[in-house]
């Protein structure tokens, strides 16, 4: 253990494992979902439990050593160098409580295990397209769910935070305990405070009507001027995106996507109604695949078929304001089946509803109508590439959003564009108060 100050190390003080680099788990303790970011910590803190976080927090804070806080790796976007990474990939716990219809659960729970457990009674949560996230990194960021439109941010859904401040108080955060401090964790969290549990409120949907349409390439324009004009008349219960796929030619991808370009709309539907939302879509080109249909909550990733394995990527976010025809030819210039673009993946996902009020909330969408996202592979031999093409991409739309994007799709970028002017002022503030020497690293 090479970490030491005034005889005292951070083994004495956590029940956890601590890895120095060459320990035998010290790289598969730092190790993220974003397999191109390798950590590079001093020292990993393997908390078991929150009194390991509260206790590594003090520890980082009165040697003013930088803290880095992670649980999947699935928001790690620049490697870190140096200081302590605290993981919380252990504390792992869900406490559903169907009469208050809440769930509790620890730092490092993700999102599947909470589909499940809610699920055995007929609630869901707000978790995002892929379930294999984490929930408190997600929702300090905002969170924006599959069922976003429906229900709102996953933020504005949290009932009380379990926070630990770099000074090493640990604290219940809500409505009306530090009401202002719990506005900014809901959504302006990341390198705020740490989070040792959440709890948050959860909705009756046993089912959805979801799934995704898949077109081929060649009907990209068709199909992406269908789906601006029916997406504008859309009612808070459906939810919706609109995704550019270029598909490896691999053998464990489905052949009528693999090695070419299909557009994907994805869509999940509360309550009845669904299948009649959903019609003129179906009839804007010819279907290539049509997956859509009643599903249960616990398979709703189906409606996005993320990628589950880790892999090296990098991402980007921006807003659309509206996806006018000048954008439109936008878009497919840019990714449409003449685009010479090395991105596998472009993502345009309806907003608004239950997400257009901002009722001064740290998190909302801005006045956009669209949330972009967009993730290059960084593996050979288009990883050189791909950093352009995303940049050349985001410049590319930018002038159809409002200089703003949705937190947590924003990957590498400067965070500030997922929050008001305001907003990010009083975040700052906060910042400067609670961690005074900026030892929380984002
Ligand atoms: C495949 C995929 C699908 C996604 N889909 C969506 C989606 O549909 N909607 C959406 O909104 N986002 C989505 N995201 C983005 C995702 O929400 C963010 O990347 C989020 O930060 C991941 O959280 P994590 O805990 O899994 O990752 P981590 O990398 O472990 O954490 C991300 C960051 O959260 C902070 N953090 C984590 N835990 C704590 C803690 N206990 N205390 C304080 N800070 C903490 C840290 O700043 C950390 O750097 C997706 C990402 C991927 C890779």
């Amino acid at each position: 253990m090479t970490v030491q100050t005034e005889f005292i190390t951070l083994e004495d003080l956590v029940r956890g494992e601590v890895f120095d680099p060459g320990d035998p788990g010290y790289a598969a303790e730092a190790a993220a979902f974003n397999a191109a970011v390798a950590h590079r910590p001093d020292v990993v803190v393997a908390a078991r439990d929150a009194a390991d976080v509260v206790a590594t927090v003090r520890w980082a804070s009165l040697n003013s050593v930088p803290l880095h806080v992670q649980a999947t790796g699935h928001g790690a976007e620049r490697a870190m160098t140096g200081g302590v990474l605290l993981s919380t990939k252990r504390l792992r716990s869900v406490a559903i409580d169907p009469h208050a219809r809440t769930a509790t659960v620890g730092a490092g729970t993700r999102w599947r295990e909470v589909i499940d457990a809610a699920a055995q009674h007929g609630l869901a949560p707000l978790n995002g397209s892929s379930s294999d996230v984490g929930v408190v990194g997600y929702t300090l960021g905002g969170g924006m769910p599959v069922l976003g439109r429906t229900f709102g941010f996953a933020a504005d859904s949290v009932v009380s935070f379990e926070i630990v401040t770099m000074d090493g108080d640990a604290r219940t955060v809500s409505r009306t305990r530090e009401p202002e401090l719990f506005d900014l964790v809901a959504g302006g969290g990341h390198g705020l405070v740490v989070v040792t549990a959440v709890t948050f409120r959860l909705y009756r949907v046993a089912q959805v009507y979801g799934g995704a349409l898949v077109f081929d390439g060649a009907h990209s324009a068709s199909v992406l001027r269908a789906f601006a004009a029916w997406s504008r008349t859309l009612k808070d219960a459906s939810n919706t995106a609109i995704r550019f796929l270029r598909a490896p030619d691999a053998p464990d991808v489905p052949r009528e996507l693999a090695g070419k370009l299909t557009v994907h709309v994805s869509f999940a539907h509360v309550g009845p109604g669904g299948e009649k939302a959903l019609a003129p879509m179906r009839a804007a080109a010819p279907v290539l695949l049509d997956a859509v249909g009643v599903l249960p909550y616990a398979e709703i990733d189906r409606v996005y078929s993320d990628p589950e394995t880790p892999m090296p990527f990098l991402s980007g976010g921006t807003g659309i304001v509206d996806l006018t025809e000048e954008a439109i030819e936008a878009v497919i210039a840019a990714v449409g089946p003449d685009a010479a673009t090395v991105l596998p993946l472009v993502e345009f996902r309806l907003l608004g509803g239950a997400m257009a009020s901002d009722a001064g909330r740290t998190v909302s969408a801005h006045g956009l109508a669209y949330a972009v996202h967009a993730v290059g592979v960084l593996a050979p031999p288009i990883a050189d590439l791909v950093p352009a093409a995303l940049e050349g991409l985001l410049a590319t739309l930018r002038p159809f959003g409002n200089g703003r994007g949705p937190r947590n799709f924003l990957g590498g970028e400067d965070p500030s564009a997922g929050y008001s002017e305001k907003v990010n002022a009083v975040l700052a503030v906060a910042r400067e108060e609670l961690d005074p020497q900026g030892l929380l690293r984002p």
